[in-house]
């Protein structure tokens, strides 16, 4: 079970659109939100996205 950083709800993994560091995820719910926010999310953004989850983790 991992625990999507943006609503600290938890997620089955099915659900993790994202994974970072240790129970550090996004799940699709907000990825999507993300997405639709950041229009001009990109591969890079994307990595560092996953870098900050795996400090904050
Ligand atoms: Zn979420």
């Amino acid at each position: 079970m991992y625990r999507c950083t943006v609503c600290h709800f938890d997620v089955e993994l099915d659900d993790v659109e994202i994974r970072g560091g240790y129970r550090a995820c996004i799940c699709v719910r907000c990825y999507s939100r993300l997405v639709e926010n950041e229009k001009r999310m990109s591969k890079e953004l994307r990595r560092e996205l996953v870098a900050f989850m795996a400090e904050v983790a």
